[in-house]
C-alpha cells in the first residue's frame, strides 16, 4: 500500500506566499501594517523557542512583532492592566499570550482579559463559544491548522469516523468541534478512556495530541486510516510526535510526520489570524 506523508511545509509556504499578498495589499490600500504582540510571563525555555520561531515568521512575511516579557513576580492586576493597554492600542491587531502561564495565574482570567477582536489564539471563551456555532472569529491554530491539511490532501471529513486523543482547551476539543462541524462522527479519548484501541481502532481519521512519544502503535491504527500527529516531545534533544511513525506509516493510507506536520501550519494559521485581525479592525474602523 501506498502511504502519503502529509508535509507540512508545502501547504504553509503556500499559505504564507498568499498572506504576503495580502499584508501588501492592505498597506498599500489601507496604509495598515498587521502587528502582534506576545506577553511572555516568567522564564520557560520551550515557550521562548516558539516566540523566536513566530518573530522570525512574522518578519518574514511582515507582520510587526512586540514581545513583552514580564517577570513572574507580576500580580494578576498588573498583568490585567498590560493586557488592556494592549486592547486600547490601535496599532496592535493582535494579542498572544504565551501558555502555559506560571501556576499562580488563573489562566482562564487572563485569557479572557484579552480582546475578543484581538484573540489571534482563539482562546477566548467568546471565540471559543462561537466555535460551537460554527461561527468563531478565530479559531485555535493548531485545529485550524490539522483542517488545512486534510483539506489540501482531500481527505473527506463527513461521515468519517474521527477519533481524538486528548481534551485539551486548545488543541483536543477545538479540533473535535470543527471536525464535527463538518459532519464527521466524532469520539474524544482522554486518560481516563477505557480501552483506548477499541476506539482507536475505529478511526478513519486519527488525531492524537497528548504528549507521549511512541504512544500510538500499529497495533492500535485500522489499516487504511489518516493519522495525524499533534504531539511535540523532546527526547535527548531530538523532536518527536506521539505516533511511532515508522511502524504505523505501513498502515496508514495518510499520516502526518514529525517536525515537519502540524507544528509548521500552527505558526501559518497564527499568521493567518493576525492579518485577519488587522483587516477586520480596518473594516470596523479601529485602526
Ligand atoms: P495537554 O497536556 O493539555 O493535554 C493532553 C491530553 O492528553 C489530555 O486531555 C490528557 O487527558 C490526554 N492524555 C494524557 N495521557 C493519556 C493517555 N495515556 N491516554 C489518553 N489520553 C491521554 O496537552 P496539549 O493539548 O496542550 O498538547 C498535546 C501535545 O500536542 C503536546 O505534545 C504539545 O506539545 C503538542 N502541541 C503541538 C502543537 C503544534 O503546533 N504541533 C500545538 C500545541 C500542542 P486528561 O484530560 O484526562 O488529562
Amino acid at each position: 500500500m501506498h502511504t502519503v506523508i502529509m508535509e507540512g511545509k508545502n501547504l504553509a509556504d503556500k499559505i504564507i506566499h498568499n498572506l504576503k499578498d495580502r499584508i501588501k495589499n492592505l498597506h498599500e490600500k489601507h496604509k495598515i501594517t498587521p502587528k502582534l504582540v506576545t506577553i511572555l510571563v516568567g522564564y520557560d525555555s520551550a515557550s521562548k523557542i516558539y516566540i523566536n520561531s513566530k518573530t522570525k515568521k512574522c518578519a518574514a512575511v511582515g507582520i510587526l512583532t512586540d514581545n513583552i516579557f514580564l517577570e513572574d513576580t507580576i500580580d494578576e492586576g498588573a498583568l490585567l492592566n498590560k493586557i488592556n493597554e494592549l486592547n486600547n492600542d490601535k496599532t496592535i491587531h493582535g494579542i498572544l499570550v504565551q501558555l502555559p502561564l506560571p501556576k499562580k495565574f488563573d489562566t482562564l482570567k487572563i485569557l479572557s482579559a484579552v480582546s475578543p477582536d484581538k484573540d489571534v489564539d482563539g482562546f477566548h471563551p467568546a471565540n471559543l463559544g462561537n466555535l460551537l456555532y460554527g461561527k468563531a472569529a478565530f479559531v485555535p491554530c493548531t485545529p485550524l491548522g490539522i483542517m488545512e491539511l486534510l483539506k489540501e490532501y482531500k481527505i473527506s471529513v463527513e461521515g468519517k469516523n474521527a477519533v481524538v486523543l486528548g481534551r485539551s482547551n486548545i488543541v483536543g476539543k477545538p479540533i473535535s468541534i470543527l471536525l464535527l462541524n463538518e459532519n464527521a462522527t466524532v469520539t474524544i479519548c482522554h486518560s481516563k478512556t477505557k480501552d483506548l484501541k477499541e476506539h482507536t481502532l475505529q478511526a478513519d481519521i486519527l488525531i492524537s495530541a497528548i504528549g507521549k512519544p511512541n504512544f500510538v502503535t500499529a497495533d492500535m491504527v485500522k489499516q487504511g486510516a489518516c493519522v495525524i500527529d499533534v504531539g511535540i516531545n523532546r527526547i535527548d534533544g531530538k523532536v518527536t510526535g506521539d505516533v511511532d511513525f515508522e511502524n504505523v506509516k505501513n498502515k496508514a493510507s495518510y499520516i502526518t510526520p514529525v517536525p515537519g506536520g502540524v507544528g509548521l501550519l500552527t505558526i501559518a494559521m497564527l499568521l493567518s489570524n493576525t492579518i485577519l485581525a488587522a483587516v477586520s479592525a480596518n473594516k470596523q474602523g479601529n485602526t
